[in-house]
């Protein structure tokens, strides 16, 4: 798999369990008189799917994005260049 879409699944992960965290908070299962931060509603079971979509995307991110001459993990954001043997990242 190219470095490109392993950067592009880890924040597919990331962005997506985002949005999901705050469309469950803002309409799981809101209670009658409650307010929408309440997590004590029957649906507050449904955020393990955002849970489970932040811990693949940091799975994802400890096991692939790595470098691909010496295998040291790579910073997540704006990697340019390993930090242990300086080989460029190839996004292509
Ligand atoms: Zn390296």
């Amino acid at each position: 798999m190219s470095m490109r879409r392993v950067y592009r699944r880890i924040w597919g992960f990331y962005l997506s369990g985002t949005v999901l965290f705050f469309a469950v908070a803002a309409f799981g299962g809101r209670r009658v008189g409650g307010t929408s931060r309440d997590t004590r509603t029957p649906a507050a079971w449904l955020l393990v799917l955002p849970a489970a979509l932040f811990l693949l995307g940091a799975l994802t991110s400890m096991r692939s994005w790595r470098c691909e001459s010496c295998g040291h993990v790579l910073p997540t954001m704006n990697a340019r260049k390993c930090a242990r043997c300086g080989g460029p990242i190839d996004y292509s």
